[in-house]
């Protein structure tokens, strides 16, 4: 199995054979993410990336889950990524699914048919990484994407027989739109209506252009008890039918999960409870994106 640079994957899917099938992230602009920042966004070529499969089928022909990557492996077109899917089923009989990463802009790139195509050929969940769902902080953070631009990206998903994960970043508009950011992204999330949300806390990390707005003063953190707050806010203004919560990522500083239209007043109470709690939050030290 050969891996170039730093390797990323959803926390759900830990217990899965990673197969990188592009270098990096196409966009690779965030302000506040250096995840591809060590290598140059590259297309591997279909061979090589055969020659891995191969590899990973002879150590472990048992593989039942596999994630694409790196960064927005969506962006690959279909007749590329159906040969590199063709492939996996051929070598991995027990396989029961495949992950896959994208920005909504991979997305709106895809047709109905293409995305069904792909759920065909065994991509069953799609990961997107939405941020924030206010504008503001969207083209603060440099994410490349408008809120109209998420929802449509996520509605197209919805359309598909493909599971879609979104994920948010709590804090990661700052001190100044910390109500924005919760209420934008809540309305972002009742709108897409997805199978999954991932809530992750920011964490500044060092080198990135927003760890320089920091140091300039350009740009407010907020604290471990805003965080909260502003986690707080955006589930209590949620609207989902049936979406499966997650922020128990090691950036957080309280672990929450549930079902956002059962469990929405029991993550309110838990964290109110938290709160009135007087609370010592986790050290920074202790704390990833
Ligand atoms: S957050 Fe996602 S889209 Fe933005 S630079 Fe990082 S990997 Fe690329």
């Amino acid at each position: 199995m050969r891996y170039f640079g730093k390797v990323f994957r959803p926390p759900s899917e830990a217990y899965s054979y990673i197969l990188q099938v592009t270098y990096g992230c196409s966009h690779n602009k965030c302000t506040f993410c250096n995840m591809y920042k060590d290598k140059n966004f590259r297309v591997r070529n279909v061979e090589e990336v055969f020659e891995d499969i191969d590899m990973a089928k002879e150590r472990y022909s048992k593989i039942d889950r596999i994630f694409l990557a790196d960064g927005d492996a969506l962006c690959l077109s279909n007749e590329k990524l159906i040969k590199i899917l063709d492939k996996i089923n051929e070598s991995f009989p027990y396989l029961e699914r495949i992950g896959i990463y994208a920005t909504p802009k991979d997305i709106l790139k895809k047709s109905i048919n293409e995305l069904e195509e792909l759920y065909d050929n065994g991509i069953s969940i799609i990961y997107m990484g939405i941020e924030s769902g206010s504008d503001d902080v969207l083209q603060l953070i440099n994410k490349g994407a408008t809120s109209e631009e998420i929802i449509m990206a996520g509605k197209k998903v919805k359309e598909t027989s493909i599971k879609l994960s979104c994920t948010l970043i709590s804090g990661i508009g700052g001190r100044e739109n910390l109500q924005k950011n919760a209420l934008e992204s809540a309305r972002v999330i009742s709108e897409i209506d997805p199978e999954y949300l991932g809530l992750l806390s920011l964490v500044l990390e060092k080198g990135t252009e927003l760890d320089d707005q920091v140091k300039r003063g350009e740009f407010e953190l907020l604290s471990p008890k805003e965080v909260i707050l502003e986690t707080r806010e955006l589930i209590n203004n949620i609207e989902c039918t049936n979406c499966v919560f997650r922020s128990n990522h090691v950036s957080n500083y309280l672990p929450l999960g549930g079902n956002l239209s059962r469990d929405k007043d029991a993550l309110v109470d838990k964290i109110d409870r938290f709160l009135e709690s007087n609370p010592v939050f986790k050290s920074e030290k202790y704390r990833s994106l």
